[in-house]
C-alpha cells in the first residue's frame, strides 16, 4: 500500500467522519419533524467521542447522551454551549455538585436519585433542570409509573426540577415485528401525558426505524450513527469503520505444521501464512480463531490457529506469491467484511465488537474536519 507505515502501531482504525455525519444526516431526516441527538457513551463506541462529538455538533446535534459522569466531563468542552450533555446511568451519590457546575443533565432513574437533586435545587436556591426516565417494560432503569404517578402529584417538583426530557428505553427496538414495542409504547404514552410539558423521547437507533409514534420529540441513535443498520431494511448507513493490521512477518509452512497456542491447527498441505499484529488485546475476538477472515482486496484470508494478544495468523494461500509483503496491511474491517459479519463470525452483535476496538490502534479520522481544525490549518 501506498501509505507510508507508521511503526508506532501495528493496525490502524480508520474512522470516517464524513460518514458519520452523513448517516447523522440520513437518520435526521428520516425522524423529521422530530429531533435527533447522539448516543456517544463508550468513547462513542469506541470510535473517539471528542472527534466524533463536534463532528455531530456542526451537523446540528444539540443533545449528546453519555453513560458516565466522567464522559460527559471528557467532551464537554468540544461543544458549543447551547449543547445538552445528559447522562443516562443517572445520578451517582456524589456527583451531584459537578453536574450542576458543569450543567450536565442527569437521568434521573429512581426515587433517591430525584431526592438529591431536588436537595440541591433547594439548597442552590434554584431550579435545577434533568431529564427523568421512566421504565416501560425493561425493568434495567428508570421510576416505575407509581413513583412517576407521586412525582407529578407533588406540584413542587417541577417547579424545582424542570424536565428537559422525559424518556424510556425499549427492549426490542431491533426486532420490528416484537409485540413488546407497542406495549412499552402504550405504557410510556400514559406515563408521560403525567408531564405534558415535557418533551419526550423513546428511539435508540432501533427505535428510529420503528413507525413515527416511537419518534417523539427525540430520537438518540447510537449504532446506526457509526454505520450499522438496526434493521435488516430500511435506509442504508454509510460505513464508518475500517480495521486495517499489519503484516509482521511471512512463512512457507510444510503439510503438517501446526500454527500458534495449543497447535490447534496444523497445515493440511504446503501454505504460505502471514501472521498479523492485532490481537485479542485489540479487541479482536478470540472466539474467531480458527473461524474468523482477514481479506485482500475481495479475496478471504482465514485465520488459522488460535488469536493471541497481540497477532492472529491467516492463510495468505490462495494470493499471488507477491500479491502481499511483510509490512502492508491487510483489511479485517471495510468494504469486504463489516462489522455485522465479524459480529455473526464472533458469535456476539456488532456493539460488541465495535466498543473494544481501537484502544492500540493508530487512530485516523478522514472525510471531515471540524470548521476549528481547519481554520487552524489554514492559519499555519
Ligand atoms: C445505548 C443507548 C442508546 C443508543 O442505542 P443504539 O441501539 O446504539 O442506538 C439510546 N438510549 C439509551 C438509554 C441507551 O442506553
Amino acid at each position: 500500500m501506498s501509505r507510508p507505515i507508521n511503526a508506532m502501531f501495528s493496525s490502524r482504525l480508520t474512522v470516517d467522519l464524513g460518514a458519520l455525519r452523513a448517516n447523522y444526516r440520513t437518520i435526521a431526516s428520516h425522524i423529521a419533524p422530530a429531533a435527533c441527538g447522539a448516543t456517544i457513551k463508550a468513547d462513542a463506541y469506541g470510535l473517539g467521542a471528542r472527534d466524533v462529538a463536534p463532528a455531530l455538533y456542526e451537523e446540528g446535534c444539540r443533545t449528546f447522551f453519555v453513560a458516565q459522569l466522567r464522559e460527559a466531563l471528557g467532551v464537554a468542552d468540544t461543544l458549543g454551549g447551547d449543547a445538552e450533555i445528559v447522562i443516562l446511568n443517572g445520578l451517582d451519590p456524589g456527583a451531584e455538585a459537578v453536574c450542576a457546575a458543569h450543567g450536565f443533565l442527569p437521568v434521573l432513574n429512581a426515587d433517591s436519585q430525584v431526592g438529591r437533586w431536588r436537595g440541591l435545587a433547594r439548597a442552590l436556591g434554584k431550579p435545577l433542570p434533568a431529564v427523568l426516565q421512566v421504565d416501560s417494560g425493561m425493568a434495567r432503569l428508570g421510576l416505575d409509573a407509581v413513583a412517576a404517578q407521586a412525582l407529578a402529584a407533588d406540584p413542587a417538583f417541577i417547579q424545582e426540577v424542570p424536565l428537559r426530557l422525559i424518556m424510556t428505553h425499549l427492549a426490542c427496538a431491533d426486532e420490528p415485528g416484537r409485540a413488546a414495542n407497542a406495549e412499552q409504547l402504550a405504557c410510556f404514552q400514559e406515563i408521560r401525558s403525567l408531564f405534558p410539558a415535557a418533551p419526550a423521547s423513546i428511539a435508540n437507533s432501533g427505535g428510529a426505524f420503528l413507525s413515527s409514534a416511537f419518534h417523539c420529540d427525540l430520537v438518540r441513535p447510537g449504532i446506526a450513527l457509526y454505520g450499522v443498520h438496526p434493521h435488516s431494511s430500511g435506509p442504508p448507513m454509510a460505513p464508518v469503520v475500517r480495521l486495517d493490521a499489519r503484516i509482521l512477518q511471512i512463512r512457507d509452512v510444510e503439510a503438517g505444521v501446526r500454527v500458534g497456542y495449543g497447535l490447534d491447527y496444523a497445515a493440511p498441505s504446503r501454505r504460505r501464512l502471514a501472521t498479523l499484529g492485532i490481537g485479542y488485546a485489540d479487541g479482536w475476538p478470540r472466539s474467531l480463531g480458527g473461524t474468523g477472515s482477514a481479506w485482500h482486496t475481495g479475496q478471504r484470508l482465514p485465520i488459522v490457529g488460535r488469536i493471541s494478544m497481540d497477532s492472529i495468523t491467516v492463510d495468505l494461500t490462495a494470493l499471488a506469491p507477491d500479491a502481499l509483503a511483510e509490512g502492508d496491511f491487510v483489511e479485517l474491517l471495510g468494504p469486504f467484511q463489516s462489522l455485522a459479519d465479524v459480529a455473526r463470525d464472533a458469535g456476539t452483535i456488532a456493539y460488541e465488537i465495535l466498543t473494544r476496538l481501537g484502544t492500540r490502534s493508530e487512530r485516523i479520522f478522514t472525510g471531515y474536519q471540524t470548521a476549528a481544525a481547519a481554520a487552524l490549518e489554514t492559519a499555519q
